[in-house]
């Protein structure tokens, strides 16, 4: 808990810094956690939101700094993790000055932390950010950035799909397997594309109309309303939609052997994980599984900001490996596969931190 003292709280965290940003003049406060450089300097999108408090902007950022560290940890790609939280209606008109003076913190920091999007701010928003810095990670295409990221989330997707299909079916052959998809939005309507063109059998869920349609005329889909999703009797169950729908109402619903998908969050609590194991039921972790357009974003970066999308892409295919690399972890450590992710992140951390000592005593500082 964060009341107990925001040190104590980083300390148990091992967080490394805490920003506090403010000007009065554009009525702007904004928080910047750094949880981790041991990777490379740290990363996060920006969130802007009505927080009911300081304290609560302040646990957030921390939060979701330390989130970002497990994801790129495991995802191998060297970033730290980061996020930037700004306490302000989502809904703010003055967005240049807001992001100017934003991206005039983020420059102060002289690229410990790059931003990209989150939720509350948009592409264009990002736009504002690089007029004041450089160290942005997600940008437009025509501004040199990589372009749309859904499409390489849902590629990710499906290298986890099929390296847990070939633990739980004995193929990552998804030919033929029934897959029930809950959302199809960026991720998701690209991860039906994907998954048809594999020849999979897809049910589909959406609570807009107008986008199960479209899924439905450009291909052989079956629609079921959404609470039915849960239902289907399926071989894998895909969340591409909100978080917290592996919970105690839906676990026992569950009729799949799998699930995978892009959702955020999809444990409700760490428990659902275990739950999830008991009943049969293999769980593609989904920080691991929905990294694809974050390596794809992160690749420029390491190309001298150059967008290399061939690069990029090959670096997301081994979200399979990655896969089973946490395969092996949760036999090894006779673990969920939930916990192996997080495991797979804290044993990258633990060997790069020794690398990164042992060439820091190289240069001069
Ligand atoms: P999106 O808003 O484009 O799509 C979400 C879809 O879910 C929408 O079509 C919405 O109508 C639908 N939906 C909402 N409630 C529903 C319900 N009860 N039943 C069925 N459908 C419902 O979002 P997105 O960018 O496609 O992201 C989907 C999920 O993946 C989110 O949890 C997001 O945080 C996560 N994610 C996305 C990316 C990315 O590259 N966009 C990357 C990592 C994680």
């Amino acid at each position: 808990m964060l009341t107990d003292g925001i040190f104590q709280y980083m300390e148990r965290y091992k967080h490394e810094n805490l920003f506090l940003c403010q000007d009065e003049e554009v009525d702007f406060k904004a928080v910047i956690a750094i949880h981790s450089t041991v990777l490379g300097p740290a990363a996060g999108g920006t969130r802007m939101w009505k927080y009911d408090s300081e304290l609560d902007a302040i646990e957030d950022a921390l939060r979701l700094s330390r989130g970002m560290t497990y994801k790129y940890a495991a995802a191998g790609v060297n970033l730290g993790g980061g996020k930037a939280v700004i306490i302000a209606d989502p809904r703010r008109s003055d967005r240049e000055a807001i992001f100017r003076t934003l991206g005039k913190f983020i420059n102060r920091l002289g690229g410990k932390f790059y931003t990209g999007e989150d939720v509350g701010t948009t592409l264009e928003d990002m736009e504002y950010i690089a007029m004041e810095t450089p160290y942005i990670i997600t940008l437009p295409e025509y501004l040199g950035g990589s372009g749309p990221i859904s499409p390489l989330t849902a590629f990710g997707v499906v290298q986890a799909m099929r390296a847990s299909a070939r633990e739980v079916f004995g193929s990552d052959d998804l030919r033929g397997k029934k897959i029930a998809v809950q959302g199809v939005g960026s991720v998701g309507s690209s991860l039906v594309e994907q998954l048809s063109e594999l020849g999979a059998n897809l049910v589909i869920s959406d609570i807009e109309k107008p986008r199960l349609s479209d899924m439905v005329s450009r291909f052989k889909v079956e629609q079921v309303p959404p609470e039915a999703i849960y239902d289907v009797n399926c071989d894998i169950f895909s969340p591409c939609a909100f978080g917290a729908i592996i919970n105690d109402d839906t676990i026992p619903r569950l009729k799949c052997k799998l699930v995978c998908g892009s959702a955020n969050n999809q444990l409700k609590e760490e428990k659902h994980g275990d739950l999830l194991q008991q009943k049969g039921i293999f769980y593609a972790p989904d920080y691991v599984a929905n990294g694809g357009g974050a390596i794809y974003d992160a690749d420029r970066l390491f190309g001298n900001g150059i967008v290399n999308k061939e690069r990029a892409r090959a670096k997301v295919a081994r979200i399979y490996h990655r896969m089973e690399e946490l395969i092996k972890i949760a036999k090894r450590d006779r673990v969920s596969t939930a916990k192996a992710a997080d495991i797979l992140a804290e044993e990258r951390l633990k060997a790069i931190a020794k690398v990164k000592r042992h060439w820091e005593t190289w240069t001069f500082r």
